[in-house]
């Protein structure tokens, strides 16, 4: 398949921090001319079986799908991975272990927003959950937006849930190490998601991009909602420097909240390997 393709291979439904069904996902993505889709909730793959089944409801070509929180360097990273076996043990294990750590941090999120005098963040957060393992700040982004605290999701993040805010608790994710490891042991391929979005110094991208080469990582999203055009094109170099695969994805949240559509993006440059290729026979 050639790098013309309407593939959309990254997107969070109610699973994770979406608002949207897998079901309502699949139907949107094809409404908008998605040809390969894959849902991409972040450390989590409870959604996978009903995607898959949406899309073939749908007539759209499927892959597996997840984004997994990892600590690099003092930063949270993600990490997607693609074309998976949803069904094997060791992948589960590990992202279960690694959404563990969200509910205590969820409670010290509360506390720190309580000492500023905002109450109740945590329950009023919760109304906002559908999977009780996976409390995001993003839930508390919907709440602060529901009370009135702030006018959109942006501004409570800019204010309230960033590092050096009292919303703000540093957290501990997986290690490159592992989450590229389970990723390739369950035969996906492991991406870097959107690099432009890191606050990296030179040196410090350069060995991410080399410990994920090592490690096993072999993508490395270049069209991306998190990029601009610019972005697109220093990322499709470093693309070609360390010899990743392209991928491609919107990283749709909710029709109220992202600007970009499922499907919506530009192609992906047609000097680039696009992550599909090497993913052909994982595609339902
Ligand atoms: P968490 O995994 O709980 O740390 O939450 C991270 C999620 O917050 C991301 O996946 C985004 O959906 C959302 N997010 C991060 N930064 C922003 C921002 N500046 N504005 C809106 N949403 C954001
Ligand atoms: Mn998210
Ligand atoms: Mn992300
Ligand atoms: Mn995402």
């Amino acid at each position: 398949m050639s790098s013309i393709l309407n593939a959309d291979l990254h997107c969070h439904s109610v699973v994770s921090d979406g608002t949207l069904t897998p079901e309502a996902l699949a139907e949107r993505a094809r409404a908008n001319g998605v040809e390969l889709w894959a849902l991409t909730d972040h450390d989590e793959i409870g959604g996978q079986h009903r995607a898959a089944a949406a899309a073939r409801a749908q007539g759209m070509k499927y892959l597996t799908g997840t984004e997994i929180s990892i600590t690099f360097a003092g930063q949270t990273v993600h990490i997607v991975g693609l074309g998976f076996d949803p069904d094997d043990a060791a992948m589960r294990q590990g992202l279960r272990q690694t959404r563990g750590g969200r509910g205590p941090r969820a409670q010290e999120m509360a506390g720190g927003l309580a000492a500023v005098g905002i109450q109740g963040a945590y329950e009023g957060a919760l109304k906002f959950v559908s999977n009780p393992e996976l409390v995001s700040r993003t839930h508390f982004a919907r709440f602060l937006v529901e009370s009135g605290v702030c006018r959109d999701t942006n501004e409570v993040f800019r204010k309230y849930l960033i590092e050096g805010k009292p919303g703000y608790v540093p957290h501990r994710w997986a290690s490159l190490r592992d989450a590229v490891g389970w990723i390739t042991k369950a035969g996906g391929v492991a991406v870097i998601a959107h690099p432009a979005r890191y606050r990296f110094t030179p040196n410090e991208e350069y060995a991410l991009f080399t410990e994920f080469k090592t490690h096993g990582g072999q993508g490395v999203e270049v069209v991306t909602g998190s990029h601009s055009a610019a972005e697109a094109l220093t990322y499709a170099d470093m693309a070609r420097e360390f010899g990743l695969v392209a991928s491609r994805g919107s990283d749709f949240h909710s029709p109220d909240e992202s600007h970009t559509d499922l499907g919506s993006l530009p192609f992906l440059p047609g000097t680039l390997t696009p992550v599909w290729e090497l993913l052909a026979d994982r595609i339902q």
